[in-house]
């Protein structure tokens, strides 16, 4: 059955509305919005005594959900729980260690109770669709898990108990560094031969098909060029492009100087020379990180489509430097953000931390703004929004018709939002403290935050509570 809303105020492409009729099919897509003349200047004026009686009206300020394009869900096991210093030289690399110690401790059903609370987490600060870049594959002792592997299906039962919509990545992780190093002991858990994750993914992508399930997508992942062999990636990535010709493919690249460098010694490339070279980028590819990159890679992953994934969070949380987000979007690039190792669960810090770190570098204001959208708050989450839609391969982003319907609502009288002049909404959800304003959370037509409340919340404080106990002790390298 359709449902109609009335939407006092609403972020439609087109801009800024007030008094927009959307109607979402039984399948949780928008199939219709009507917008009444003179929106701008009255609330209501136009609309039929008939559409205001059968419609829920929806008071507050509608915007677009956020696309979180990279996550990788157990980590939200040990955020918080490395920022003490063990040395003068802590870097990734002695981050990435506590990480693999916690990795190499996760069960299926911590894994469950993790991406639960987490995507709780998401959704409750504005996050409506979520890809998890998933390479923890076998079992604690290193054998693989007996008919469907239980730490894939431990995240999408956590998607599909928090109403999240997911993009699931799993990901090929083979070699421990350039020329092709074999895994360390501490990333057996990592290791699937190309062909068990090519089956694996056509398995999914048949079914998937078969249930045409309106919030969840299978993709694929290379974890990175450390990780993956060329002529691997290559041919995988044919085999995969054969399943479907718009199948999500992501892969880490150039967060590192030392990666970089480590490329170039073996290969006489950089990591984003090289994948240009394959000639295999186009829109349905995203690039996380790509901190390090030239301006011709830059152009060049400009020119390709493909989606770059920040998640500045975590890349000044590591110490990786910075991305030049400016040079990129003016070379017409597409940015996206990611909550990644979930150090910040949060859509508003990730894009205030972007156009920060562009102000702070460039000692000028309102950087990331241009002539299509001056407002920067508004023109950062209308961008990522659709590029993240764009690198997960799902209808979302916009508030459109053809699109699900997955959006926020916000409080328009929370202070943070108090005397806010509509087309300002979004600077203070991004600028100001207004993520606190955020009421309720819709995703596919169905309400998962009601009042600053998802119901799955509270059956779950207790176990989760008792999980973080177990895991924060020690986590060190
Ligand atoms: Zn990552």
């Amino acid at each position: 059955m359709t449902r109609q809303y009335f939407l006092e105020s609403a972020l439609l492409p087109q801009g800024w509305v007030r008094g927009a009729l959307v109607s979402v099919a039984e399948d949780g897509h928008i199939s219709a919005i009507d917008v009444p003349a003179a929106t701008q200047a009255s609330s209501n004026r136009n609309l039929s005594p008939a559409t205001a009686r059968d419609s829920e009206p929806i008071p507050g300020i509608v915007v677009p959900g956020m696309v979180n394009a990279h996550s990788h869900a157990f980590q939200r096991g040990m955020a918080g729980n490395t920022e003490y210093r063990l040395s003068a030289r802590d870097s990734f690399w002695t981050w990435r260690q506590a990480m693999y110690a916690l990795a190499n401790r996760i069960e299926p059903d911590d894994l469950q109770l993790l991406a639960t609370q987490l995507f709780i987490e998401m959704l409750k600060s504005g996050y409506t669709s979520v890809a998890e870049f998933h390479y923890l594959h076998r079992q604690r002792n290193g054998d693989l898990y007996f008919g469907p592997n239980a730490l894939w299906e431990a995240v999408a039962t956590a998607a599909a108990v928090t109403g999240i919509a997911l993009t699931f990545l799993p990901t090929l992780y083979q070699t421990s560094d350039f020329g092709e190093l074999p895994l360390k002991r501490e990333q057996a858990r990592f290791a699937l031969e190309t062909e068990r994750f090519l089956r694996a993914i056509e398995a999914r992508v048949d079914a998937e098909r078969r249930a045409a399930l309106a919030t969840l997508r299978t993709g694929a992942a290379f974890h990175s060029l450390r990780a993956v062999p060329l002529p691997t990636l290559r041919e995988a990535t044919h085999t995969l492009r054969g399943m479907d010709q718009t199948l999500p493919l992501h892969i880490h690249v150039a967060e590192q100087v030392e990666e970089v460098a480590a490329c170039e010694l073996h290969t006489g490339r950089r990591p984003l020379e090289l994948l240009l070279d394959t000639g295999l980028l186009d829109q349905h590819w995203c690039l996380v990180h790509a901190t390090h990159a030239t301006g011709a890679e830059l152009q060049g992953v400009a020119a390709s489509q493909a989606a770059i994934c920040l998640s500045i969070s975590t890349e000044a949380n590591l110490g990786d430097g910075f991305f030049d987000a400016s040079r990129f979007l003016r070379f017409g690039g597409r940015i996206c953000i990611g909550s990644d190792s979930q150090a910040t669960v949060c859509p508003a810090e990730e894009l205030r931390w972007l156009e920060y770190q562009q102000r702070l570098r460039k000692r000028r204001r309102s950087v990331l703004a241009d002539k299509s959208e001056s407002h920067g708050g508004t023109r950062l989450w209308r961008h990522a929004a659709r590029s993240g839609a764009q690198a997960i391969g799902q209808p979302a982003g916009a508030i459109a018709v053809g699109h699900r319907a997955d959006w926020l609502v916000l409080e328009s009288t929370h202070p943070s939002m108090a005397g806010t002049p509509l087309e300002n909404a979004l600077d203070h959800l991004v600028f100001a403290g207004g993520a606190a304003a955020i009421r309720d959370v819709m995703v596919a037509g169905r309400w998962v935050v009601k009042e600053r409340h998802h119901a799955a919340e509270l059956p779950l404080a207790g176990r989760f509570a008792e999980l973080m106990t177990r895991l924060a002790a020690p986590v060190r390298p």
